[in-house]
């Protein structure tokens, strides 16, 4: 077993065993961000999805080559296309958090971007059902528009909320940390941070409730890439398509 193999079941295991011994097991999904055409960062994020049997829901920003990019992941079974904003234009005023919309936006406007980002990947042969926010902007202008359009949002660390409009489900577990620089989170970091979330969902009974691994294939250092690869060895994400 792999360095990181080993931490995984020290970190792990005993909280895995109280799933295992309760008749449960966690539910993971995989989210990739910021892809806009093929790279060969993309090429080995869609080899190590093939190899383990892994979904991916790779969200790509409409102002990308949509049509090369749907043609490559043509040739890997299971992986979404999902939209991630409009531009990636961070349109916050200073001192405001990162997103593309601000509270001077009409809903029409709002409302409009995403029309034509859905006509972007519908001309690519692509039927998007979710919207992945860059920065994980949470706009209520930019929820009405995805409640009007039909989508469904995918922002960072909540819990799933029955009912919620648009509904919404979350990445939970970033691979990497990005201040001040982008690189690996760090085995141990990554993995009580995964303890955490396991525990919660088991002690509220939440046994089926998401959690979402997610990675960014054009920032991974090596250390990414290996970590990434150790944890899809042990742990099989599903489709989020079946959430
Ligand atoms: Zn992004």
């Amino acid at each position: 077993m792999t360095f990181h193999g080993l931490l995984i079941t020290a970190l792990l295991g005993p909280e895995l065993a109280r799933w295992k011994a309760a008749g449960h097991a966690p539910v993971f999904w995989w989210r990739d961000d910021d892809a806009r055409r093929p790279s060969p960062a993309l090429d080995r994020l869609l080899e190590l999805s093939r190899r383990f049997g892994a979904p991916i829901t790779l969200a790509a920003v409409p102002d990308g080559d949509l049509p090369a990019l749907a043609q490559v992941c043509a040739s890997t079974p299971g992986v979404e296309l999902a939209i991630h904003g409009f531009r990636h234009e961070n349109r916050a005023p200073a001192g405001q958090p990162s997103g593309e919309v601000n509270d001077q936006d009409s809903l029409e406007g709002v409302a409009a971007e995403v029309e034509a980002a859905i006509a972007v990947f519908a001309r690519a042969g692509v039927e998007a059902e979710l919207f992945v926010p860059p920065w994980n902007n949470a706009h209520p202008t930019l929820d009405a528009a995805l409640v009007r359009h039909g989508l469904v949002v995918s922002r960072y660390g909540e819990l799933r909320a029955p009912g919620a409009a648009p509904p919404r489900i979350d990445a939970h577990l970033d691979v990497m940390r990005w201040k001040p620089t982008a690189r690996f989170r760090g085995a141990r970091r990554f993995l009580l941070r995964a303890r955490r979330l396991l525990v919660e969902r088991r002690v509220r009974g939440l046994w089926d409730d998401p959690i979402g691994l997610l990675t960014h294939h054009l920032d991974h250092d090596e250390a990414s890439w290996t970590f990434l690869e150790a944890f899809l060895a042990r742990f099989t994400p599903v489709s989020r398509r079946g959430l």
